[in-house]
């Protein structure tokens, strides 16, 4: 199938043909007619398959043949889970539709809300926006719903993962009956189909992974070393391969400075970007990682989501991640849209059963290799047969907390994991939608996120890791 056969005007086209892709990826094979005939579309897929233009072309062209947002009126909202994925969806609306006589707007907490604000005045056919921002524009009245014609909610799975199912049920709950929805997530978890049930009406399903499955390009590989020979481990590795960009992920925050400055002192460009980092130093770090002016990118999960750089050769995980699945997040930065990657995992012995969860989400064993020099003292056990997979039972999803301390992770609604720390209660109040749980009643104000700032309280839009 060419583009040509999707019914997209040549506008759109010429603009596909621009970015030099040739055909249509397999989700956007499935997923551009079925928007096009005005459907609601439920779609597995993961980040590299292409499914941003997957339902931006088609957005595009829908909205191209109707009338124009009136002032403050919005006719397509596309919610991300980061600021990260907002800025990479909004960059391929503005790219892809150039050529067409449509407005964008891009809204997530951590910068002014007034330009924001400004930009909504005069009305905007598409917004891309995080949840707990939209609601502030909407609850201040800068943002008005009833001309939304079409919903997306990008990477469902992680907006849960991160605690916004309130602020998504609100904002479901404000928009027009009539309209048409399109949920994007890279898997679907018993969670995910309780919030389609309440969304999506008679969806066209579109999976072009299996479940959980890793992207097929991409080779990877276990080091097996000692916790306290990481470092210098990935000194050598990017010396020895002569890795010119290296995305590198590790568990924490404090961890992802540490390294930063580890391999700074061995003379190698390093960035670290996480949700400690302010926006303007999170842009800035990309912006040198994309240019090549900083080898290695050393990101945390949440901060890394939605990154889309091209051609991303190389993915190492510093450390294994503590849930599963944000290892298939994690290595799907690689590989993408057909081009090959390399992900290796560096894994000390204490991270051995971490190791069995993933080989068994992933269904398949991953190779290991020790590197010369770096056999481990302690050494890796050896990896068990796997289990086959089998679906979890659908839990009710809890509000969980995006903004917790190093090395914990809030209750992961998708996947059950329980949180390491039992004060998962507010620490922050800017997405503070905690309540009593007898009256159901909001417990704790919200507080604009600039005030929080005033006040001395952490950025509240900002990922924790
Ligand atoms: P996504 O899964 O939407 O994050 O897209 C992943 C990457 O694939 C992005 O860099 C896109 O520019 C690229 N891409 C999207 N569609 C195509 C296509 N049809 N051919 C080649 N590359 C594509």
């Amino acid at each position: 199938m060419d583009f040509s056969d999707l019914a997209l005007s040549s506008k759109i086209l010429a603009a596909v043909a621009e970015k030099g892709y040739i055909k249509p990826s397999p989700i956007q094979e499935q997923a551009i007619p079925a928007v096009l005939a005005g459907k609601d579309v439920m779609a597995a897929a993961q980040t590299g398959t292409g499914k941003t233009a997957g339902f931006t072309l088609p957005i595009l062209e829908l909205l191209s043949r109707g009338n124009k947002a009136k002032a403050n009126h919005i006719r397509a909202l596309i919610l991300t889970p980061t600021r990260e994925l907002a800025a990479q969806v909004g960059e391929s609306v503005a790219t892809y539709g150039k050529e067409l006589p449509l407005t964008s707007a891009i809204v997530f907490g951590g910068v002014k809300i007034n330009p924001q604000m400004m930009k909504l005045r005069q009305g905007v056919d598409i917004l891309i926006a995080t949840p707990g921002r939209l609601m502030d524009l909407y609850q201040q009245n800068a943002v008005k719903f009833s001309q939304v014609e079409i919903l997306v909610l990008d990477e469902a799975d992680r907006m849960l993962d991160m605690g916004f199912i309130r602020d998504i049920k609100k904002i479901i709950s404000a928009l027009p009956v009539q309209r048409q929805n399109l949920l994007f997530s890279a898997t679907f978890s018993p969670d995910i189909r309780e919030l389609a049930k309440g969304l999506v009406k008679n969806p066209i399903e579109i999976s072009v992974n299996p479940e959980n499955s890793t992207a097929k390009t991409v080779k990877q590989t276990v080091i097996p070393c000692d916790k306290k020979q990481k470092a210098k481990l990935l000194c050598h590795l990017i010396k020895e391969n002569d890795w010119q960009q290296v995305l590198v992920f590790t568990r924490t925050k404090h961890g992802a400075n540490r390294l930063t400055r580890d391999l700074e002192a061995k003379s190698i460009n390093a960035a670290a970007i996480h949700g400690n980092k302010s926006q303007g130093a999170r842009t800035k770090a990309l912006a040198n990682f994309k240019s090549g002016a900083v080898k290695v990118l050393v990101a945390t999960d949440i901060a890394a989501r939605g990154l889309d750089i091209d051609q991303l050769p190389q993915v190492v995980n510093f450390d294994l991640p503590n849930v599963p699945e944000d290892y298939v997040h994690r290595i799907g930065r690689t590989g993408r849209a057909g081009a090959d990657g390399f992900a290796v995992s560096l894994v000390s012995a204490d991270e051995h059963k971490l190791l069995e969860d993933i080989e068994y989400v992933i269904q398949e064993p991953i190779e290991r290799k020790i590197t010369e020099g770096f056999a481990p003292v302690n050494e890796l056990p050896p990896s068990r047969p796997i289990k086959p997979f089998k679906a979890k039972k659908p839990k009710k999803v809890k509000h969980t907390h995006n903004e917790h301390k190093d090395g914990q992770r809030s209750s992961n609604s998708a996947t059950g994991h329980k949180p390491k720390s039992k004060n998962t209660r507010h620490q922050v109040s800017g997405q503070d939608k905690a309540s009593n749980k007898k009256t159901g009643k909001p417990v704790a104000r919200k507080v604009h996120p600039d005030k929080a700032k005033q006040q001395g309280k952490k950025d509240p839009y900002s990922a924790s890791r």
